[in-house]
């Protein structure tokens, strides 16, 4: 930014729903918020094809379109998104930040990390080698390409179960394989799974190899660790969808969870005075979209507040 330019109040990290959530919260306050993301925003909304839990929408909205909503409305009260990357938050000793980017340096008395969760990888043999070539982490992106294949989802959670779901309208022949005697998802969610003729379940079953001719996946090597057996099967795609990983690298010094979840309070404030955290990468016991969304209005109207208190202002 240019040198006769206001600092921003705030600048936030990530334009998901959270991040984007807090910039309209911020604007509307009064406050000159930044958001930066280096993708375009909407985080993982923009990997929902069909979402159907977001208040207020009474038939299904894909998660492009309200994304685009969210965007459209921070914007209008104010906010600034940028698209571009933040690359390193420095704290000063008046407990301001410097925040670096691609656009620039500013100096803001808050910053609200919303830069959520990496897709978690298994690790096994195949796997990279076989990204974008039936290996995937999005159904929505990739599920096109595997109509009427063979598909098999790795996973137990609210994304496996959803996935599949998705994958289900695509292809009839689908399994899905968990570790555990259980789903780990929302009831709601897995029952439909079950419930679902073109889903096969196989409980207590691990994925060791993904192998292939070179070009595509061709099969996949599995445990089944209630009968201890190792066999090979052969599928066309392999989705999946194991959890994620926060990003918090740019703030080191904040405190995290055993699992690197930066720990909030109710108002969204973490050990660092003036450091907010939103959504996927704060220590949250449900991650959805709304919640998402609540976040980043209680942790604008928080900065708002923390804002007018460093100025010596009663808040109104
Ligand atoms: P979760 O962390 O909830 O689930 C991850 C699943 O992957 C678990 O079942 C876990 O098994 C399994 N897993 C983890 N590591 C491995 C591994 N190495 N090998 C095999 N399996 C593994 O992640 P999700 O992405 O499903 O969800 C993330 C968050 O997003 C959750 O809070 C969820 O509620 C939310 N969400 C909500 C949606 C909705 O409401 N529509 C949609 C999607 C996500 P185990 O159970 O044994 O730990």
């Amino acid at each position: 930014m240019s040198e006769n330019e206001k600092q921003p109040d705030i600048i936030i990290v990530g334009g998901g729903a959270a991040g984007l959530s807090a910039a309209q919260y911020a604007a509307r306050a009064g406050l000159t918020a930044h958001v930066f993301d280096e993708m375009a925003p909407g985080g993982q909304l923009l990997t929902i094809d069909e979402l159907e839990n977001y208040p207020g929408f009474d038939s299904p909205i894909s998660g492009f379109e309200l994304s685009d909503k969210f965007v459209k409305q921070a914007e209008q009260f104010g906010a600034v998104v940028h698209y571009g990357s933040v690359d390193a938050i420095d704290r000063n000793e008046d407990n301001s930040f410097t925040v670096t980017t691609s656009e620039g340096t500013y100096t803001v008395p808050v910053v609200i990390m919303s830069t959520g969760a990496k897709r978690r990888e298994l690790g096994i043999p195949g796997e990279k080698e076989y990204q974008g070539k039936g290996v995937s982490y999005c159904a929505t992106c990739d599920g096109p390409f595997f109509k009427g294949k063979r598909i098999l989802v790795v996973g137990g959670g609210d994304s496996a179960c959803g996935e599949s779901l998705f994958l289900s309208k695509l292809s009839g022949n689908i399994v899905i394989v968990h570790r555990k005697d259980r789903f780990r998802a929302q009831r709601s969610i897995a029952g439909n799974v079950e419930h679902d003729d073109h889903i096969e379940i196989r409980f207590m079953h691990t994925v060791h190899e993904i192998k292939g001719d070179g070009k595509k996946v061709t099969s996949v090597v599995m445990h089944d660790s209630e009968q201890n057996k190792d066999y090979e099967e052969e599928f066309d795609a392999v989705f999946i969808f194991i959890g994620a990983t926060p990003r918090t690298q740019l703030v080191p010094y904040a405190e995290t969870d055993e699992s690197g979840y930066l720990i909030t309070n109710e108002l969204m404030r973490t050990n660092i005075p003036g450091l907010f955290a939103v959504g996927d990468v704060r220590n949250t016991p449900f991650r959805q979209v709304v919640t998402a969304a609540s976040d980043g209005a209680v942790a604008a109207h928080a900065a708002a507040e923390y804002i007018d208190d460093l100025k010596g202002q009663a808040y109104v």
